[in-house]
């Protein structure tokens, strides 16, 4: 009982907005730690309001450039922000992944602003289960944009989906073979488009490409969609284009509030965390079960692996 208390004051002061019991209460939640699900249950009920922004993209378009930027735009409304970075290594430290996003880093002791690093260790898509969790903490404590970025490994593109509210994908003027090899699934996903690196050459061409490859522009006749893609260009370098960016990311916020596409998306994701939390407990449940009787009897033959797994499940 003892525990619970505590834990029930870490609750607290995570939402009076305490950053380091948000981060006791992350390791805990994410690890699993003792009473993760208590502390789970009672992060889950102070979420669900906050616009939870993907950034995806291949790598080196300047994502993490970019979310620093986008950090700054926010912080300029005195808006609370939370930043969760998957990294695609299972190293327990995410200290030096974090290091090369300076752009990032340099929110690092802003009050106002709550970073923290996830290793995705290999599971589905490269997002972890763990995700969800991390984002009701950041949600319980008071961030009101969570931006979670991605490495575009090309196959987190579509779980993002299910864990973001607005994607935003980011490329930039000389991926144009990028663009033509860009899978559907992301064209689909993506809510706002952004060609970065406009500093660069070739951004007007890579902007025009990237309207003509999502079909836009050619609307005439059909039923207005309900939200249509901006493509935006963008200078995370020298800062050109972000706070368009920052208006269009609030625009698609307002149009998932008015339209009910915003409940659509998180009944979405709850769906997702409710799969992972069944999938996790169930395999770990049966798996428990298995001893070394059910693997003699195995290799004697008197059973078999859909048998046993049959039987481990029911009971
Ligand atoms: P990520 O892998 O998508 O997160 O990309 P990064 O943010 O790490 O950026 C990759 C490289 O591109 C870094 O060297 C950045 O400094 C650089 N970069 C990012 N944004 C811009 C930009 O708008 N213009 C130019 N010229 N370089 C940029």
């Amino acid at each position: 009982m003892m525990t619970l208390t505590k834990q029930s004051d870490l609750v607290k002061l995570v939402r009076k907005g305490d950053h380091a019991a948000a981060s006791r209460a992350l390791s805990i939640v994410v690890n699993e730690g003792q009473n993760s699900e208590f502390l789970a249950k009672e992060f889950f009920q102070f979420s669900g309001s906050a616009q939870k922004v993907g950034v995806s993209g291949p790598p080196g378009a300047g994502k993490s450039t970019l979310t620093g930027r986008l950090i700054g735009s926010y912080r300029a409304r005195k808006l609370k922000v939370g930043v969760l970075a998957v990294d695609p290594s299972s190293s327990i430290s995410g200290g030096a992944f974090l290091g090369d996003r300076l752009r990032i880093m340099e929110h690092a002791t802003d009050p106002g602003v709550f970073i923290r690093s996830l290793a995705s260790r290999g599971m589905i898509g490269g997002l972890t289960y763990a995700i969800f969790g991390a984002i009701h903490v950041l949600e319980t404590l008071g961030c009101e944009k969570i931006i979670i970025e991605t490495v575009g490994t090309g196959q987190d593109e579509v779980d993002i989906a299910s864990v973001a509210d607005t994607i935003l994908y980011v490329t930039t003027p000389s991926m144009g073979d990028e663009i033509q090899a860009m899978k559907a699934g992301a064209m689909e996903i993506g809510d706002i488009f952004v060609v970065n690196k406009a500093d660069l050459a070739g951004k007007d061409k890579a902007v025009a490409d990237l309207k003509a490859a999502l079909g836009l522009g050619h609307s005439a006749g059909q039923a207005a969609k309900a939200w249509e893609p901006p493509v935006l260009a963008t200078s995370a370098k020298s800062g050109e284009g972000v706070a368009e960016l920052r208006v269009e990311l609030d625009g698609h916020w307002k149009h998932l509030k008015a339209s009910g596409e915003g409940r659509a998306r998180l009944k979405r994701q709850h769906a997702t965390e409710l799969q992972f939390w069944i999938q996790r407990r169930v395999l770990k449940t049966a798996l428990d079960r298995v001893t070394d009787k059910i693997l003699e009897d195995m290799v004697s033959r008197k059973t078999d692996p859909a048998s046993i797994g049959r039987r481990l499940l029911k009971a």
